[in-house]
């Protein structure tokens, strides 16, 4: 009976989604407030200040979309919290009037996790942008969820010490998006992802309570609750505070430059690398069209007749870094590089990691549209999936920029189009799912690292079978038994029916119909 329900109801979703789908790169205006909307949004202003709230359609358009391509969110009344007590009364206010709550960080996220669904409250967590409290000796600062990355580690250099996990969108996005996308970032090949950063985080669940998951104690006791909100996508509860661990910077860094002519010994070099027993800080790889765009972007000093580079980070005590640099320049010689280049200062790393760190902003002079693809597969395979890629977009008649963090298999082959051009979304479509089967047929996995969100809710049962499914439901029942948080996200529709029930309840005519 259960499954029935859960099929037609999923079929109506993709019906109304379907009839709303829009094409070309023409703004969707946001949807007119609706008349539950003042009610709400006077309550609102009662709660956290009529400065803390807006309605307009400016404000909610906004706030209805992320980097994504993914172009339907909805958003209610938008709230701008100064603290944790403000957080808990919007969930409150939303949860008398009968409404989802969804956060949101600065909307970098590229797979629609931010995106509202359903009309509900909108919680912009970037005034809550503080660094809280610093114990060096100790190895842990707590921070508030709408500091930036990137500022939180300016905020901390002059301590010796800084937050590992380095999105290469590191300069907008924030600690409390990184935290429920469980972010990675070229760094993270040594040091692990967020989730190895994080040691506990305050949260403000569906019924307002608040709690602290995790401690700072170094064997904490019970599940690890902390583990399992981490990387749930703001589905399980608003992160108000985070503890991060605090990585002590490296005595000695070194980057080096290796430049191919073929994109086969670039992949073959990672894997050799990786085997020789080398662990780098950091290994990232681009193929010449994203070079070039690079180049001409950035000014970076990479060469464009390369096929594809390698900028690969050793760091630690300089007697190690110089072993470790001398043998990863040998095993590239091994494999055919053209050139292998030390950086000779910080400003010339600087430089070379400024051009990687541009690569998404580059591709607007290739293209004015692009589909940034994440998945991530076993590293010894990525030979043969470049060259599956470079075929598959070929089929489809598309541009492909290749960059990614090569030492952990996550690859980010970026679609570039010009969705003015009559049928160019359709193939960029058709040509991301093929990526993704590929990536999969290949035994990889269907996000490294930006998420499922709505992007690839619907192909989590590709991967995960349906008992898998039922049991990631209940686990985020656990902790929002009224599928108030965020919701329609991550599991597909048959997994997540009192999602579908809450949604239609509170979006009569909206995206759920
Ligand atoms: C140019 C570019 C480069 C990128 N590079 C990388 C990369 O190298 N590695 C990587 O992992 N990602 C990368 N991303 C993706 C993105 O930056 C990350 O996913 C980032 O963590 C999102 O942070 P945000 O603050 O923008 O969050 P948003 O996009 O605003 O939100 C992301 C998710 O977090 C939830 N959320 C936000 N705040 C909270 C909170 N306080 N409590 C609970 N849930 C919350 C939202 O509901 C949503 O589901 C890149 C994106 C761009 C545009």
């Amino acid at each position: 009976m259960v499954r029935v329900v859960a099929r037609t109801l999923a079929e109506a979703t993709r019906r109304v989604l379907g009839s709303r789908r829009r094409t070309g790169r023409g703004p969707a205006a946001a949807e007119p407030a609706q008349a539950g909307d003042a009610a709400l949004a006077a309550d609102l202003e009662a709660a956290i200040g009529a400065d803390r709230v807006r309605s307009d359609a400016a404000a909610r358009y906004l706030a209805s979309r992320d980097a994504s391509i993914y172009r339907e969110g909805n958003a209610g009344p938008v709230c701008y919290p100064d603290s944790t007590a403000d957080v808990v009364a919007c969930v409150q206010v939303a949860a008398r009037h009968g409404r989802a709550v969804s956060p949101r960080g600065a909307g970098t996220g590229l797979a629609g996790g931010a995106a509202p669904l359903g009309r509900p409250v909108v919680l912009s967590m970037t005034r809550m942008d503080k660094l809280l409290e610093i114990d060096v000796d100790n190895g842990v600062a707590w921070v508030q969820p709408g500091i930036v990355n990137l500022d939180l580690t300016r905020a901390l250099a002059p301590h010796g010490v800084h937050y590992a996990p380095d999105p290469s969108s590191q300069a907008a996005c924030t600690i409390g998006g990184n935290v429920a996308n469980n972010s990675g970032g070229p760094h993270c090949l040594a040091y692990g992802v967020t989730s190895a950063h994080v040691l506990a985080v305050e949260v403000v669940l569906s019924d307002g309570s608040v709690v602290t998951l995790g401690d700072l104690s170094a064997e904490p006791v019970g599940y690890d609750l902390r583990g399992a909100f981490v990387g749930s996508e703001g589905m399980c509860g608003i992160a108000t505070a985070v503890a991060v661990r605090l990585t002590p910077d490296p005595p000695a860094v070194r980057t080096m430059l290796l430049c191919f002519d073929d994109v086969s010994d670039a992949a073959a070099t990672v894997s050799a690398i990786i085997a020789d027993g080398i662990v780098p800080a950091a290994i990232e790889m681009m193929d010449q069209r994203c070079v070039r765009a690079v180049e001409d972007f950035a000014q970076a000093g990479y060469p464009e007749d390369a096929a594809a580079v390698l900028l690969v980070e050793v760091d630690g005590p300089a007697g190690g870094v110089s072993i470790a640099s001398e043998r990863i320049a040998g095993i590239a010689r091994r494999y055919q590089a053209m050139s292998v280049r030390t950086a000779a200062d910080e400003d010339e790393r600087a430089r070379l990691w400024k051009g990687r760190k541009s690569a998404f902003g580059a591709v607007a002079n290739v293209m004015p549209d692009y589909y940034l693809h994440d998945t991530v597969v076993p590293r010894t395979r990525l030979v043969e999936v470049l060259e599956s890629i470079y075929e598959i977009v070929d089929r489809y008649d598309l541009i492909v920029l290749n960059v990614f963090h090569a030492g952990d298999g996550n690859l980010h082959p970026i679609l570039a189009y010009d969705s003015r051009v009559p049928g160019a979304d359709e193939r960029v479509h058709a040509a991301g799912r093929e990526i993704i089967t590929m990536s999969l047929d290949m035994g990889g996995a269907l996000t490294g690292e930006h998420g499922i969100g709505v992007e690839k809710r619907e192909h989590m049962s590709r991967m995960f079978s349906e008992v898998d499914l039922d049991q990631q439901a209940r686990l985020r029942a656990s902790f929002d038994p009224y599928c108030r948080m965020n919701p329609g996200k991550v599991l597909p529709s048959a997994h997540s029916c009192s999602d579908i029930a809450a949604l239609r309840a509170s979006d009569a005519s909206g995206v759920w119909g």
